[in-house]
């Protein structure tokens, strides 16, 4: 199955100009109801894991991306001896948990986490272990 890449849905306008050899490298990312939701500069299977849920980590301050999700109610987990405030975004479309974040405001944390299996590279076409039972999130 061909792999659906268009450069065409990337806003110019959240990337500087003369970056041509970045963009190159750029990814897109579909939610699994096909909705566009994410553009960066790595391939998120590269990308480290939180120990906590396997969400993937990307560090604000060193990727460039556009995530394209709704922010929510933020949630309270518990997390060991600890509580844990997450800030949530989901999907526009059918309202999947997509990413999160411990700050309020957007990308001012140093991580922005992707909920594991919430995207795909292939628009329709859901990753393998979309299907397993859920990591505690
Ligand atoms: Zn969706």
């Amino acid at each position: 199955m061909p792999k659906i890449v268009s450069s065409s849905t990337i806003s110019s306008s959240n990337f500087d100009e003369g970056q041509t050899d970045q963009r190159q490298k750029l990814q897109i990312y579909y939610c699994l109801c096909s909705e566009f939701l994410l553009v960066i500069d790595a391939e998120l299977q590269l990308l480290p894991r939180r120990k906590t849920d396997n969400a993937i980590i990307i560090d604000n301050r060193q990727r460039t991306y556009k995530l394209t999700a709704e922010a929510k109610q933020p949630v309270i987990l518990k997390r060991g001896e600890g509580f844990e405030k997450q800030y949530r975004y989901h999907c526009p479309r059918c309202e999947l948990l997509i990413a999160y974040e411990m700050k309020e405001e957007r990308k001012s944390g140093h991580y922005t986490y992707i909920v594991d299996a919430a995207l795909t590279e292939v628009q329709g076409v859901a990753p393998s272990s979309a299907l397993l039972e859920p990591t505690e999130i």
